[in-house]
């Protein structure tokens, strides 16, 4: 535990804008602020939590992490037809009357940023510094989707013949079915249910099985701020069961989805085989994600990138490093620092303010990724120290970041989701030009986030612009989008877009009228 230490008001004064305007009883300012930089200083101390350790450590001690009822999948058209009835008022509700709602939702969540954050730390081991992160996402989500919609809902009158007006607008469809991860059981939950919500849609949310409780206190603020009861559905239980139900219930108009490949490729089938109308489907999935790093790369830059990008999170974002692709002239030294630098990290219980990596989500979320180690084992050099192999408790649940060199970059297969990076090289044979390691990249065809580290202005505009990739980031991290700022989601086996956070999400969302009026 860090409680005891002295904080160096020097190292906070260096620390961003929104910390200085910070109000220490509602320490976050107003909207798009994005996640907080993972920052600390040189005892350690994360500066992002600092100037809230004593609300949130008071948040551990009083959240309790409530039940939440199952629901029965044989009811799910019941619950569909529920939400169809009060899709008939709720898309009257004028625009700027539903974001209102939304804009409240935030308001408080803001308000009880401690609460939820000790949720997050309860219910999905999030360290503190991620869980800061995750809620500031949450109300981003909350006040973005409620700005765009009364944005893009306003009709647009459109040129014509004298004697004729016509008019383009958007129009809700109806019960959307939002299925969302855990590993972002609130930001995640909450931008799906905000998006249907704030463009007239009623919402059939099933969160994942792993962290219904961040998702019912989520609800409970929605209803509180006036979104009705069945506009706004939780419905909890598993994929199989539930999800299944409810993406097979006749009526439902639309399907959010982010998680797996797999379970995407499961719930487009499942509407291609419904009668009745066709019904849109927006996934976002997962990625092998790459950074290519040239000779020219800044190494402590790369470094620091590689280290936040694999590690943070546990690795259990759908943005993290998988696969870093160095050239040869560096790479040796690269790794030995990479080496150092994972070696520095924490990890631990995630309630404890200096851990850095907490432990997976469940016993078989570890036991898959040890699987894999296995694998590596054999298949690869192994860079760090190993893991260790028991998933019987939480603890057993906790893996330290593992690196791997492998002989090459179609060695790498499959996603996994955990903090295991492997390292591949680049700069001679058939890989001497950086635009084949990119078509190479390509090749696996996923294509959700990717790093360039060079100090090539030129190469890095080329490379980008030759990959088939949502998310690129140039020397720098490659994880953390902020809404608004950088939309995010992929392409290919990462997903069908539109990009969550961007401008062009909720046109999904929605159906378009003309209106053509002889006058
Ligand atoms: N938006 C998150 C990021 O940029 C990742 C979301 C996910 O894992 O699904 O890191």
């Amino acid at each position: 535990q860090l409680g005891d230490e002295q904080v160096d008001i020097g190292e906070l004064l260096m620390s961003p804008l929104w910390l200085e305007e910070a109000n220490p009883a509602l320490p976050l300012p107003p909207a798009l602020y994005g996640p907080p930089p993972a920052r600390r200083n040189s005892k350690g101390i994360d500066l992002a939590v600092e100037p809230m350790r004593a609300p949130l450590l008071a948040a551990l001690e009083t959240t309790a992490v409530p039940h939440v009822e199952l629901f029965d999948a044989a009811s799910a058209p019941k619950a569909v037809a529920a939400s169809a009835a009060a899709f008939r008022s709720w898309r009257k509700t004028p625009v700027e009357a539903r974001a209102a709602m939304l804009r409240e939702a935030a308001d408080a969540l803001q308000r009880e940023l401690p609460r939820f954050c000790a949720l997050l730390v309860k219910e999905a081991f999030k360290t503190w510094g991620d869980a800061v992160a995750e809620v500031r996402e949450a109300v981003d989500f909350l006040r973005y989707y409620a700005d765009e919609a009364e944005r893009i809902m306003q009709p647009v009158a459109l040129p014509g013949p004298t004697g004729e007006s016509n008019e383009l607008r958007l129009t809700a469809r109806g019960p959307w079915v939002c299925i969302s991860p855990w590993n972002f059981p609130l930001a995640i939950f909450a931008g799906q249910v905000a998006a249907a919500l704030a463009t007239g849609n009623t919402v059939l949310a099933k969160p994942a099985e792993q962290t219904p409780a961040i998702a019912l206190e989520a609800v409970k603020l929605l209803h509180a701020a006036g979104v009705p009861a069945d506009a706004l559905q939780l419905l909890h239980g598993p994929g199989e069961t539930v999800g299944a139900a409810l993406v097979a219930a006749p009526g439902v108009a639309g399907v959010v989805f982010t998680g797996s490949t797999q379970v995407a490729r499961i719930i487009h089938r499942a509407l291609a085989a419904k009668d009745g109308p066709i019904v849109p489907l927006i996934a976002e999935t997962g990625g092998i994600n790459a950074m290519l790093v040239d000779s020219s790369a800044l190494p402590e830059q790369v470094v620091d990138a590689v280290v936040q990008s694999a590690f943070r999170s546990a690795g259990q974002r759908c943005s993290a490093l998988r696969l870093l692709v160095l050239h040869e002239g560096i790479a040796d030294a690269v790794i030995e620092m990479i080496r150092g630098a994972a070696g520095e990290l924490a990890a631990g219980d995630p309630a404890l303010l200096s851990t850095d990596v907490g432990p997976v989500i469940d016993g078989e979320a570890a036991d898959n990724i040890r699987r894999h180690l296995k694998r590596l084992d054999s298949e690869a050099k192994r860079l760090l120290a190993p893991a260790s192999s028991s998933s019987t408790s939480t603890e057993g649940n906790l893996i330290a970041p593992q690196a791997y060199e492998v002989p090459s970059i179609d060695s790498v297969t499959s996603e996994i989701f955990g903090p295991v990076l492997q390292i591949a090289r680049w700069g001679s044979g058939a890989l001497r030009d950086p635009a084949e390691v990119i078509d190479r990249i390509n090749a696996l065809g996923y294509g959700l986030t990717l790093g360039i580290q060079t100090r090539i202005d030129s190469r890095a505009q080329a490379l980008a612009a030759r990959a088939h990739v949502g998310n690129i980031y140039v020397n720098r991290n490659i994880i953390g989008a902020v809404v608004g700022v950088q939309p995010f989601g992929g392409e290919g086996l990462s997903g069908t877009g539109p990009k969550a956070g961007g401008p062009h999400y909720l046109y999904r969302f929605c159906a378009e009228q003309t209106v053509t009026v002889n006058t």
